[in-house]
């Protein structure tokens, strides 16, 4: 296949092996996504049918981007799938929720479940504690949601689940997770580790159906392999149990999700349970110029839990990377708004090539601030996320209901709003009390639902529900949520084509599956602010991490706990930063911040201080000119 002379030797063996076991590890920047995305159209290219093939990726965007990469490069060579036949391209959530959409009758769930999110599940679990007398003062609910959610993530039930007499911690965990995995069965309803673990549970009670999946998925591939979870390990395991086309890859190092159950050790417990799998390592990084990963390096060097591998690239050595002292979080803002006003103009690049990074997003508003001081276009990722906005939960609550009419959660919803907006022409003694009215109101839309399109629809429930005189009270605060309102509609117009009630479903199926890196408008020309986190498998030219103190990066919690591991963790953290950058790469500290209302001074973090001195500019804080006054 022509596509794949863009790969180096290393590379193209990976492409090409595609029978059997194969994991392939390697650094950042090294053409792990690039490789798999070349096997899938290699795939196809061998015969193998587009719809045979599985590849799972870690956020919805990867997902979009792989989709739209595949197709160039099968166009290149003269091939397009058929409509009806594409790869399923997708998160893990996303292609668990497709499954069980199908086969959760099997589970004893309708196939319109509703997806519950954060939000939604805690407010149950409140709901639950208060029924079962938990005090909410002694047992933070928050906690007890954190713990059910990692005991799911380890696929332990409630059955699994020891109860020791004279721990009342995990006696009223366990009360409130045999409650709660009842009450969103009787809802109709699956949250986020459900997703999951309802199709490792399908898997193991229905052979037939895993089989189905077996034989439909001869080809699974997998990236970010380091931040899978137990049961996402064990969906790629049984899926591949039959055809043994398992595809992995991944880098230990850029391990950073273990506070959402992912476990590194996974990649090592692979070569356990696949004795025979072909392991390829590539060794050149395409991505950075030498001082950037000489730096990356050093930081990562210091964690004991690593394979060691240099990272080296033909890139050249590239400038010193800039380590800058800052008085305050406000000065830190504008340094960088400078400096990328500075290199903009300099270097001939565009704001999209630009990010700027940090640790919490409590930091965003600083930074923030002097984008706005200044007029500079930016975009924050991440924040309150636009489906998690009231006004939006709000309308979707009233299409929930049309497709789930047990969706406690959105039923609790709508009674929370002010009836004296809707509008309601049933007249009838039967239409008096709110409750009558939600239910003039749901069966109404659920019928409408069925018969127009989807833009449509929403009019007309925005309308009925007199959303925009809720919304529109006078104030800009009013004004921007009524924004959002539109936004929404014009969401929707992509999904008019479809038959409407399907529209619906997957209207509210993008809204429960967003995810914090999903906004990103990378088409654009923004500058980008985003968490570590939300940074991974991403690249830009030039790369700004704020906030580089004790405390911050690394968090405060890696510091005051006795565990080395989160330590380890947030040095991984910084790694995946670091290795974001392809040309410089700036990390600044400051002196004192305002964190959360208090005035802290911390020291610079420690992951600066084994950076070798030739690697480094650094530029201190400009000196105060105070004028004494006695
Ligand atoms: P990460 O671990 O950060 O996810 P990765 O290993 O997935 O990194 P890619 O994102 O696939 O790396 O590739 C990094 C960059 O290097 C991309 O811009 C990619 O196009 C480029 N690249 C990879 N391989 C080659 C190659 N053989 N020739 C030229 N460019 C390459
Ligand atoms: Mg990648």
């Amino acid at each position: 296949m022509d596509a794949l002379k863009d790969l180096n030797p290393k590379q193209r063996e990976a492409a090409r092996s595609i029978s059997g076991p194969v994991l392939v590890v390697a650094g950042p920047g090294s053409g792990k996504t690039k490789t798999l995305t070349h096997r899938i159209a290699y795939l196809i290219s061998s015969g193998v049918r587009p719809h045979n093939i599985l590849a799972v990726t870690f956020t919805n965007k990867a997902a979009e981007e792989m989709k739209t990469r595949v197709s160039k490069l099968l166009s290149a060579d003269g091939l397009r799938p058929a409509a009806g036949s594409q790869p399923l391209i997708g998160t893990f959530h996303s292609i668990c929720a497709r499954i069980l959409r199908k086969d959760a009758r099997a589970l004893g769930y309708e196939p319109d479940f509703t997806i519950y999110d954060e939000e939604d599940a805690l407010k149950l679990i409140k709901n639950i504690m208060r029924d079962l007398s938990v005090d909410q003062k002694q047992f933070n609910p928050a906690k007890i949601r954190a713990t059910i959610s990692s005991l799911k993530d380890n696929l332990t039930t409630p059955d699994d689940y020891e109860i020791e007499a004279d721990d009342p911690f995990r006696r009223e965990v366990h009360k409130v997770y045999v409650t709660y995995q009842n009450a969103l069965h009787k809802q109709n309803a699956m949250d986020f580790d459900d997703l999951l673990m309802k199709v490792v549970e399908l898997f193991e009670k229905h052979p037939r159906i895993l089989q189905r999946y077996q034989s439909q998925f001869t080809h699974v591939l997998i990236d970010e392999f380091q931040d899978t979870n137990v049961s996402q390990y064990k969906i790629a395991n049984s899926l591949a149990a039959a055809h043994r086309n398992l595809y992995c890859i991944g880098d230990l190092d850029q391990s950073i999700y273990s506070f959402r159950g992912a476990d590194y050790r996974n990649i090592l417990y692979f070569e356990k349970d696949w004795p025979d799998a072909k392991v390829i390592t590539l060794g050149q990084n395409y991505r950075s110029v030498q001082s950037i990963l000489d730096v990356a390096d050093a930081i990562i060097s210091r964690n004991s839990n690593r394979k060691k591998k240099k990272l080296w690239t033909q890139n050249g050595q590239g400038d010193p990377i800039v380590i800058k002292e800052v008085e305050n979080e406000m000065e830190e803002g504008d340094f960088i708004v400078s400096e990328i006003e500075r290199l903009v103009r300099a270097r001939d690049l565009a704001l999209k090539d630009f990010v700027v990074l940090y640790r919490t997003n409590a930091q965003s508003r600083a930074l923030e601030e002097s984008f706005l001081r200044r007029g500079f276009p930016y975009k924050i990722i991440g924040g309150i996320k636009f489906y998690q906005r009231k006004e939006i939960k709000d309308i979707l609550a009233w299409l929930r209901l049309c497709l789930n009419p047990n969706d406690l959660m959105a039923m609790n919803r709508v009674h929370d709003l002010p009836a004296k907006f809707f509008t309601i022409k049933n007249q009838s003694a039967s239409c008096r009390t709110k409750a009558q009215k939600i239910n003039f109101l749901t069966e109404d839309f659920t019928k409408k639902s069925k018969d127009l399109k989807l833009t449509e629809f929403l009019e007309y429930v925005i309308k009925n529900t007199g959303l925009e005189e809720h919304v529109r009270d006078g104030t800009e605060r009013g004004e921007e949520r009524w924004d959002n309102v539109r936004e929404l509609l014009s969401v929707c117009v992509k999904y008019n084509e479809e038959e409407p009630q399907q529209a619906t479903r997957m209207l509210v199926e993008e809204a429960a599956l967003a995810q914090e890196a999903d906004n990103v408008e990378y088409e654009k020309d923004l500058v980008s602010l985003m968490t570590l986190h939300a940074t991974k498998g991403l690249e830009f030219s030039v790369v700004f991490i704020a906030g580089c103190e004790q405390g911050l990066l690394p968090h405060s919690r890696a510091l005051f706990g006795a565990n080395h591991e989160e330590l380890e963790e947030e040095r991984r953290l910084c790694y995946v930063g670091v290795t974001r950058a392809k040309e410089k790469l700036y990390l600044s500290f400051a002196q004192r911040r305002m964190m959360f209302g208090k005035t802290q001074s911390n020291p610079p973090s420690e992951f600066l201080q084994h950076i070798p001195e030739h690697l480094i500019e650094f530029i201190p804080a400009e000196e105060e000119n105070v004028i004494e006054l006695d």
